[in-house]
């Protein structure tokens, strides 16, 4: 028996489990402590109403022969797809029903989609980045650049300045928090098809866009032919826990004439048995007109709290990007501070935990991330506290 040998690359330890240590030994050093976590990307609002009492229904039909649906896949249901079609039509990007694959999350799809691509394929990914990019490449054994976004390009990634098969993009960014552009993703789009390489858009947060940008990479003219969509129900509509997403493959998108839709289509036909009945359900009724209200609702309350945090941090003088299209606020330390010393600041002094930019990758050294996912007066006591020992 053998093991697979790039696992032995990994980093050892996974960013949040080294916070949480930290932050658990300052609690059991400090029990009356009163922590306020900004720090981790999970949500905290409930499942929007027409979610719940979807989902309340789809159980009453599994309890009836004649409504009962077994294995997803081999059901011929496609109403959560022919939803997000429709969802993808008001923005004027026409999908076909099998260009849309179903699935228990963005960061399974974003880490399995390697699956179908060779392990020689160069893969690019931002820096800082969503970890899951970046070690789900290493397990392959693929080859990483990094696409160095700091304050100079104001983390917009710039084109690779060498050779990318694969490169990962995402949209509202994880962990900078900061939005492309049209022309911006036009320069991508254009890139990608001009090499031959394939751009693999995370659009996760999408639902936290508020200044017009595009929502999908295939508003952008010519993205059928090099792009592929991640989407999930997580951060838009509360999820995490009951686990929905889906990945766009267009038809067009061919790699030496093998379309990568029927790849994908295959993988995930072998691997994968669908997402669940009554999740599909919770799901669809996102896109009804009380469920669109109730997750405007949900994400106003977040964009509410990084508003809060990102002014806060902006009238204490630092330099700060995200929390206007993202529930991510993103800021520089000041006076050379490192992004581990701001932490341990922040952890010991104020009791507010947050996350160090240095662990998204080499250009976040010196930055760190808060997170509008708290409760709203919670956020606005640790922008106080912050305010009180660094203003
Ligand atoms: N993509 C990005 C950029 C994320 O930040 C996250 C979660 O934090 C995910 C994907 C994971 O989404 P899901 O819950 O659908 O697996």
């Amino acid at each position: 028996m053998t093991l697979n040998p790039n696992f032995q690359a990994l980093k050892a330890s996974y960013l949040f489990a080294d916070i949480g240590k930290k932050v658990r030994e300052y609690q059991a050093a400090n029990p009356g402590a009163d922590v306020i976590r900004l720090g981790i990307g999970d949500v905290t609002r409930p499942l929007p109403r027409a979610s719940i009492e979807a989902m309340h229904k789809a159980v009453d039909d599994m309890a009836r022969a004649e409504t009962f649906v077994g294995y997803p896949t081999d059901a011929g249901i496609h109403f959560l797809e022919d939803a997000v079609i429709a969802d993808y039509a008001l923005r004027g990007v026409a999908l076909a029903q099998d260009e849309i694959f179903l699935s228990d999350g963005a960061k399974s799809d974003t880490g399995n989609i390697g699956d179908i691509f060779g392990t020689d394929n160069v893969v690019a990914v931002c820096d800082p980045v969503y970890p899951v990019y970046v070690d789900t490449n290493v397990m392959a054994g693929r080859k990483i650049i990094l696409l160095p976004c700091n304050a100079e390009n104001d983390f917009a990634p710039p084109l690779p300045g060498e050779h990318a098969d694969i490169v990962y993009l995402c949209s509202p960014n994880n962990p900078t928090g900061t939005a492309m552009d049209a022309a911006q993703l036009k320069a991508w789009v254009d890139w990608a098809n001009a090499h031959g390489s394939v751009l693999l858009y995370d659009g996760a947060y999408e639902a936290f866009i508020t200044e017009g940008l595009p929502r999908s990479i295939f508003e952008i003219p010519g993205a059928r032919t090099c792009a592929i969509e991640f989407r999930s129900f997580s951060k838009t509509a509360g999820f995490t826990g009951v686990r929905c997403a889906y990945t766009v493959v267009p038809k067009e998108l061919q790699c030496g004439g093998v379309s990568v839709n029927a790849l994908w289509g295959r993988r995930q036909a072998t691997k994968f048995n669908g997402v669940s009945y009554i999740t599909q359900r919770g799901a669809e009724a996102t896109f009804t007109p009380e469920g669109r209200a109730q997750v405007r609702a949900n994400i106003a309350y977040y964009l509410n709290n990084a508003g809060t945090i990102r002014a806060g941090l902006q009238s204490l003088g630092f330099r700060v990007w995200g929390g206007v299209n993202s529930p991510y606020v993103w800021f520089a330390a000041k006076h050379g501070m490192g992004s581990w010393e701001l932490f341990d600041l922040l952890l010991n002094e104020v009791q507010v935990v947050g996350t160090p930019g240095s662990g998204f990758g080499p250009a976040g050294k010196g930055y760190f991330r808060l997170t509008g996912f708290g409760t709203a007066e919670r956020t606005a006591e640790a922008v106080e506290r912050i305010r009180g020992r660094l203003g």
